[in-house]
């Protein structure tokens, strides 16, 4: 009998057992839906890093879905809405750090709370001024009489309230968390989420200079591959004027990452009073006491366990305004990943624009709309770019006879 080659089919065990370990590697994804300590701010000179409060999601590799903390961020995770692992496990694990405004003033405005099939496991602690059920009471005075049109009876999903205290740990589905006590006003816990693709150590609200709490810390970050540490206050502010208020700083953050040996350092829950270039420049300082850092941004996404990296963060493309291709010759000066200054010419296909000063001879109306066609002459001859704008302000012009029209483009 002549021997037959061996092929093997889809469903034999040995085939199976090197696709799943070849096809399978644990991912963790983690989107920051808030990122403002205190309270939330419309300002636009903080609307690139974002003015929510803290919201964070993490889905474990399993599927499992983890919120951390309430606050205004937790609006927009809600309205973007998607069942947990695709409806196979419909329920949410949502971890809340104390009961500050700040983190918990999402809850009421959270959608998937008034949808009955979805269950909500919530974790907290027993606060010294409410005693048994802390966070159900937070939940039931947050949306009583005159405070909110509707109470709690309207919410038809199932909750599930959790105390924990600093020092226990707990599973859910694959993944192990673990709560520590940090050094804030009334209490606040810190989370450590072990997950098979990397672990998450979430310490915001917290103020150094209680070593006990200084300890807990360094225990919650130890070995983390992401490390999100509050960042409110400059150094200098932590010192002084800031002092006892129960936050940190980037340096403090940059200390305790490399006392941990974390790998990656996010500072979080930024100042509503540090504009977007305040908190540039406060990362740009970071950067220089730890190697990889990033500062928090409303919409950031980092993938944990990703094959090659193991820490990717994407920036929201969202944020980025609106954007218009167009054609401009570009000399472009920055720094390598590797830390080296560089300089290349260039052309420059894809612009993002908030607005405009524009010089005109007619008076437009305040608030009416302005449609404005750009000529864009760049390598490949005269392109034009069509804007749809919004006049906000109208000043004397630097031209007898003009006026300088301030425009934010909306389309
Ligand atoms: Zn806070
Ligand atoms: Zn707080």
């Amino acid at each position: 009998m002549l021997p037959v080659p061996r092929v093997l089919a889809w469903n034999e065990p040995s085939l199976w057992g090197f696709a799943r370990r070849t096809m399978t590697v644990p991912i963790a994804k983690l989107s920051f839906w808030g990122v403002r300590g205190s309270t939330p701010t419309v300002d636009p000179a903080t609307w690139r890093y974002g003015g929510n409060t803290p919201c964070l999601e993490l889905i474990a590799p399993d599927g499992t879905q983890i919120i951390l903390d309430c606050g205004t961020g937790l609006r927009m995770l809600g309205s973007r809405w998607a069942a947990p692992n695709g409806g196979k496990t419909p329920e949410t694990h949502i971890l809340v750090t104390h009961y500050h405004w700040d983190h918990i003033q999402g809850i009421p405005f959270f959608s998937p709370l008034y949808v009955e099939n979805n269950e909500f496991h919530f974790y907290s602690f027993r606060s010294k001024f409410l005693g048994r059920d802390s966070l159900k009471q937070v939940f039931e005075a947050q949306m009583a009489l005159p405070y909110f049109p509707v109470d709690m009876s309207a919410m038809n999903a199932k909750r599930k309230f959790k105390e924990v205290d600093g020092g226990e740990s707990f599973t859910v589905g694959e993944n192990n968390v673990t709560a520590r006590w940090l050094n804030h006003p009334q209490g606040c816990l810190g989370f450590r989420i072990e997950t098979p693709a990397g672990i998450v150590a979430y310490a915001t609200d917290n103020e150094p200079g209680d070593a006990k709490l200084d300890e807990s810390l360094r225990e919650l970050a130890a070995g983390a591959d992401i490390f999100i540490n509050d960042a409110q206050f400059t150094p200098e502010q932590l010192e002084t004027t800031r002092k006892g208020w129960g936050h940190s700083s980037w340096l403090e953050g940059a200390r305790v990452a490399r006392q941990a040996e974390a790998k990656t350092l996010v500072l979080f829950h930024h100042d509503p009073d540090s504009t977007d270039r305040m908190v540039d420049s406060i990362l740009r300082q970071a950067r220089e006491e730890f190697d990889s850092v990033f500062a928090a941004s409303e919409g950031m996404v980092v993938t944990l366990g990703a094959p090659g990296d193991r820490v990717q963060a994407h920036m929201p493309g969202t944020r980025t305004a609106l954007r218009r291709e167009a054609q401009f010759q570009a000399k472009v000066c920055g720094v390598t990943e590797g830390g080296k200054d560089f300089e290349e010419e260039t052309v420059v296909r894809d612009i993002s624009l908030q607005g405009a000063l524009i010089s005109l001879k007619h008076m437009p109306r305040l608030q009416s709309e302005l449609q404005v066609t750009m000529e864009t002459p760049g390598a490949d001859g005269v392109q034009s770019m069509n804007l749809r704008g919004y006049v906000v302000r109208i000043d004397a012009g630097a031209e007898k006879g003009h006026v300088a029209v301030g425009v934010v483009f909306t389309d």
